[in-house]
């Protein structure tokens, strides 16, 4: 009989598995910590578990990472970029960013992806698959004990491959498991979700409760550049979308973070600026202008770097926090937008 993935299992799930058992309950934190704070891979190595525990586990389960295929790093920031290999031959991204006194790991949800932005690699590859919390979780554990060792700030951002709204149960337990004291122990306003405009996602995500934070993939400020942009994503109107990031922001306390894609000649005009300060002003939102980073076959073009700070300036005054993202690990293909894999041939 094939052995089960313990990690397959949700805390709870293995709460259960051990007190259905009539074992004491801190058996099940002895061994969440091992698999999630320690991220070990094998039963042997949860030394303060009897050994007769262990071979009773073992019997039935065992421990499967994700398994790191490929590990680039960029010259130019330090940005690593790892390629995971998923059990069905499939692939993910996750990219890990370096900054001063922070790290932020960029997590996928989906192989490929359920939109068709036209300007992301991801989109251009095709729907694949949504992963399990498992896989999601999983991109973080091979590097979590790196992590912490460095005693930094991290902050988990799901903007790598796939629409995280339209993986929500996963991405809900995935988030779950990362927050709970017994594993990563993560704070929801450590956690980033992006949407290009799931607008029913946004509302279930709100009343999960988790807490995470939200950004919201606007860029346009006219429903028909929208459409040009993100045929699928812009079925759902922008005042709609507004008004349930907003409801957000309120619910949470926190702001919505609107992230903006700038492309030459299509949304970067004097007009653009000034009626994307109009829809955000006095609103509980912050503006993340993201340069264009260039993909094979798109045909679009960024703008240059005056050109991105005069748009930026003209934004700025109807809203307090407005940042340019420079993506990081371009000369790796990690930037924004850049992410894409193939299936294993074999
Ligand atoms: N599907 C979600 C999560 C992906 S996040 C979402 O759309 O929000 C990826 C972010 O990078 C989004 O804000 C997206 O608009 C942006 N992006 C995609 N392709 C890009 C590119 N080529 N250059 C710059 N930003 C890009």
């Amino acid at each position: 009989m094939e052995k089960k993935d313990l990690r397959r299992l949700t805390l709870p799930e293995l709460r259960d598995l051990i007190t259905d058992r009539g074992l004491p309950e801190y058996r099940y934190r002895q061994i969440a910590r091992w698999l999630y704070d320690k991220g070990v891979e094998s039963l042997a190595r949860m030394t303060d578990l009897s050994l007769s525990l262990r071979e009773e586990l073992g019997s039935e389960f065992e421990i499967r990472g994700l398994t790191i295929e490929e590990e680039r790093i960029s010259r130019i920031d330090g940005t690593r970029k790892f390629l995971f290999r998923l059990s069905d031959g499939e692939a993910v991204e996750s990219v890990l960013m370096p900054a001063e006194r922070r790290m932020t790991l960029c997590l996928s949800t989906q192989v490929g992806c359920t939109l068709d932005c036209i300007f992301c690699q991801t989109g251009r590859m095709g729907f694949r698959r949504n992963l399990e919390p498992h896989e999601i979780v999983g991109q973080i554990l091979p590097l979590w004990t790196r992590i912490r060792d460095l005693r930094l700030r991290t902050n988990l951002v799901f903007m790598g491959m796939g629409e995280p709204l339209h993986n929500l149960p996963a991405l809900v337990t995935a988030c779950r498991t990362m927050m709970d004291p017994l594993a990563l122990n993560l704070s929801g306003n450590r956690i980033t979700v992006s949407t290009a405009g799931v607008l029913s996602g946004i509302r279930r995500l709100a009343d999960t409760g988790l807490g995470v934070r939200l950004a919201l993939s606007l860029n346009a400020t006219t429903e028909e550049v929208r459409a040009r942009l993100m045929p699928k994503a812009a079925r759902t109107p922008l005042r709609e979308l507004l008004a349930a990031a907003r409801g957000y922001a309120e619910r949470y306390g926190s702001r919505v973070t609107i992230e903006y894609v700038l492309l030459r000649r299509i949304n970067d005009t004097e007009e653009d600026a000034r009626r994307l300060g109009r829809m955000l002003r006095g609103g509980p939102f912050k503006i993340n202008i993201i340069p264009y980073n260039p993909g094979a076959g798109t045909g679009l073009d960024a703008p240059d770097r005056e050109r991105v700070d005069t748009f930026a300036r003209r934004v700025w005054p109807q809203a307090p926090v407005v940042t340019v993202r420079w993506s990081m690990g371009p000369d790796i293909s990690a930037a924004c937008g850049q992410l894409h894999t193939t299936r294993a041939t074999g």
